[in-house]
């Protein structure tokens, strides 16, 4: 399997920045910023077992995020749950994936701003099944400039690493986090 490098998404996303903005400059191109993120942007040989991998996307006070895990880091299977116990293990996970948002992504607390589950849906296009978890942000204050830290591995412990993509209107940046050490700036 291949294993994918930051760089490889980011290409990908800044590909589709381009192909939706044109020549103008994707930093000054907010609007295709929630297009791009809304977009899946990842391949079934992407998946890694103990890697998630986030894109962020920030426009103003407003922006979108997706969380991509596979179900073996998530609830220890990732073929469709079968016995009664496996779909209360699903079920649970996939509640606190749409309870705790702000959790997983930690916006400081002065901005506001609020992560609210938009779906939560399993993949199985790939060989493997994943997890996809769609969250809207809206801040009382823009959180351009301000750390943005996470929590994800905490919640989820199967989750060792997560690749973040973030674009904003006035960055465009990456980090791999590693049991949740670390941060973007948007
Ligand atoms: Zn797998």
């Amino acid at each position: 399997m291949q294993v994918p490098s930051a760089i490889t998404l980011a290409g990908a996303i800044s590909s589709r920045l381009a192909a939706i903005c044109g020549t103008r400059s994707p930093l000054r191109c907010a609007p295709a910023l929630l297009v791009a993120i809304a977009l899946p942007v990842t391949a079934s040989a992407q998946h890694v077992h103990g890697e998630a991998r986030l894109i962020v996307g920030v426009e103003g006070r407003t922006g979108q995020a997706e969380l991509r895990a596979t179900g073996e880091d998530l609830f220890g299977f990732e073929h469709a749950a079968r016995t009664a116990e496996e779909r209360t293990k699903q079920t649970q996970i996939f509640t606190r994936l749409r309870t705790e948002g702000a959790k997983l992504l930690r916006f400081d607390p002065s901005l506001g701003c609020q992560v609210a589950a938009k779906n939560v849906r399993i993949d199985e296009s790939g060989d493997h099944g994943e997890v996809v978890a769609s969250y809207t942000i809206n801040c009382r204050v823009a959180p351009q400039g301000k750390p943005l830290r996470f929590g994800i591995s905490s919640a989820f412990p199967g989750i060792d690493r997560v690749s973040v993509q973030l674009v904003s209107d006035t960055a465009q940046t990456g980090a791999t986090i590693s049991r949740d050490r670390g941060q973007v700036v948007p």
